[in-house]
């Protein structure tokens, strides 16, 4: 009896649509109001270090001098202080998590 009821739950499971998403094949639906990867807008940056200074992590180097703005994406906690601290609005964090990583270098931008 067991055996019959164990098999027809197999089978059930076999033939079942799966429970979880087919991610990264399916793209994931974002959640509204979740903080995902920061955005960094060159345009209209004046390299002030703001961001940098505001950062708990140290994930933000920005270089006035040579204007570069670099993040450490590993480091980044998404925590959004640069964005609130950036005067001229060049931060953002949207609700796309982005591609992981697969270096632990800096992206400069
Ligand atoms: S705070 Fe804003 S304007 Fe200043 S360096 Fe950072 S991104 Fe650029
Ligand atoms: S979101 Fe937070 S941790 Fe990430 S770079 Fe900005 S201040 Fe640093």
């Amino acid at each position: 009896m067991a055996y019959f009821q164990m098999s027809r739950l197999a089978l059930k499971w076999v033939f079942a649509k799966p429970v979880t998403s087919r991610y990264p094949f399916e793209p994931r639906q974002a959640i509204a109001g979740s903080r995902g990867r920061l955005v960094f807008t060159r345009d209209t940056c004046v390299y002030c270090t703001v961001c940098a200074k505001k950062c708990p992590t140290g994930a933000l180097v920005v270089n006035r001098a040579q204007k570069r703005w670099t993040i450490d994406r590993l480091l980044c906690i998404t925590c959004g202080y640069c964005v609130e601290a950036c005067p001229k609005e060049s931060l953002e964090l949207t609700t796309d998590h982005g591609s992981p990583t697969v270096t632990k270098d800096r992206e400069f931008c």
